[in-house]
C-alpha cells in the first residue's frame, strides 16, 4: 500500500532528525578533538587538499600523479588513526556517524526505499493503529483452539464451538490472503468472550506487518471522535478522524456498547457507506445477534452490512472466564 502524504512526512522528518543529530554530533567531535590534538586540524586539512588535488588529476587523465597522492592520504589517515587512539579516542571518533550506514539516513538508496524505511512504516503504522501493545499478544501465534469445546453445538447449523472457530480463522486467513486482491468485510458476532476481539486483533497484526494502514477503534471511541468532528466547529479535525475513513482496515470493536442515539445510528451508517464506496475493508464485532442489532442501528444499516460483509457467527463459553478459571493460561 502507498502510504498517506503526511505518514510519509513524518518519517521523512525523522530522517531530518537524524542527519542533523548525527552532523552535530560530528562537529562536536571534530571541535573536541582538534582542541585536544591540533596536530588533527593540520592533518584533516592536508588530507582535504590532497583529495582536491587527486580529484584534478584524474580530470587530467594522469594516473602516477594519482597514485603518489593516493599513497599520501593513505599515510595521513593512518597518523590520524594512530593520533586518535594514542590520546584516548576510538579509531572512528572524526568519521560522520549513520543511524543507517546502508542509505545514511535519507532512507533511500539508488532510489530505491531502504529496508529501514520500510521498518519504521510498519513501526509508523503500529503506532497509529490504537493497539500496538496489545498486538504483541493478540496474534496469530497466540491464537488456541483449546478454549473451544466441541460438545456446545449451534442448533442452526449444527457446528460445535470448535468447528466454528476452526472456520473463523479460515475465513480469517482467507481475508488477508486476498486483502490487496478483493474488497472484503467480516462481521463478527456472538456472546462475550468467544474471541471476536481477539481474531480482529490477529487480522490486525498479519496486516500492519505487511505495511498496510490499519486503525482500531473500540465503538465508544469511535463516536466519541466522529461527535468531536460534528459537533466542535473549532475542533481541530486530527488525523485519526481522516483515517477513520481510508485507511486500508477500520476495525470496529464492540459495537453496541456505545450510547446508541440516532446520532450514532446515522454516523455508523454514514461510515459504512463512505468505506464501501472507498472500497476500504471494514470489520465490525458485536455481542448482539442479528435480530437486536437490526433493531438497535436501523434496517438500511443491517442491510448495507448483510449484503456487504461475510457474517461470521462464533460460539462457545466465556474465554476469559476460562482464562481465569485456568489460572491466567
Ligand atoms: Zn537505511
Amino acid at each position: 500500500m502507498a502510504l498517506r502524504n503526511t505518514q510519509y512526512d513524518t518519517i521523512m522528518r525523522e530522517y531530518d532528525r537524524k542527519q542533523l543529530y548525527n552532523r552535530h554530533l560530528y562537529e562536536e567531535h571534530r571541535a573536541d578533538a582538534y582542541k585536544a590534538v591540533p596536530r588533527l586540524s593540520a592533518i584533516d586539512d592536508e588530507i582535504a587538499s590532497l583529495s582536491l588535488n587527486q580529484a584534478r588529476a584524474a580530470l587530467t587523465g594522469g594516473t602516477k600523479p594519482t597514485a603518489d597522492l593516493h599513497g599520501a592520504i593513505t599515510t595521513l589517515a593512518q597518523e590520524r588513526i594512530d593520533q586518535l587512539t594514542s590520546h584516548g579516542y576510538p579509531a572512528d571518533y572524526l568519521e560522520m556517524h549513520y543511524t543507517c550506514p546502508l542509505c545514511q539516513d535519507t532512507g533511500y538508496i539508488e532510489g530505491k526505499k531502504c529496508t529501514c524505511f520500510r521498518k519504521a512504516s510498519v513501526e509508523l503504522l503500529y503506532t497509529q493503529s490504537n493497539v500496538k501493545e496489545i498486538l504483541q499478544k493478540e496474534n496469530f501465534e497466540h491464537f488456541s483452539f483449546d478454549y473451544y469445546s466441541d460438545r456446545i453445538v449451534n442448533e442452526a447449523t449444527g457446528q460445535t464451538a470448535l468447528e466454528t472457530a476452526k472456520d473463523a480463522v479460515r475465513k480469517s486467513k482467507e481475508f488477508i490472503q486476498r486483502f490487496d486482491d478483493s474488497f472484503q468485510n467480516l462481521f463478527f458476532y456472538g456472546n462475550t468472550g468467544v474471541g471476536k476481539t481477539f481474531l480482529s486483533h490477529c487480522i490486525a497484526k498479519d496486516l500492519i506487518d505487511s505495511s498496510h494502514c490499519v486503525i482500531y477503534f473500540s465503538s465508544f471511541d469511535l463516536f466519541d471522535q466522529l461527535a468531536k468532528n460534528t459537533f466542535h466547529r473549532d475542533y481541530t479535525k486530527d488525523e485519526s478522524t481522516d483515517y477513520i475513513f481510508d485507511c486500508d482496515l477500520l476495525i470496529i470493536d464492540d459495537l453496541g456498547t456505545e450510547l446508541t442515539n440516532s446520532f450514532v445510528s446515522s454516523q455508523l451508517f454514514l461510515c459504512i457507506n463512505e468505506r464501501i464506496a472507498r472500497k476500504k475493508a471494514t470489520i465490525i464485532s458485536t455481542n448482539l445477534d442479528l435480530d437486536k442489532f437490526n433493531d438497535t442501528y436501523s434496517e438500511r444499516v443491517f442491510s448495507r452490512i448483510a449484503s456487504n460483509y461475510t457474517m461470521i457467527k462464533l460460539i462457545g463459553d466465556d474465554i476469559r472466564i476460562q482464562k481465569r478459571l485456568l489460572g491466567g493460561k
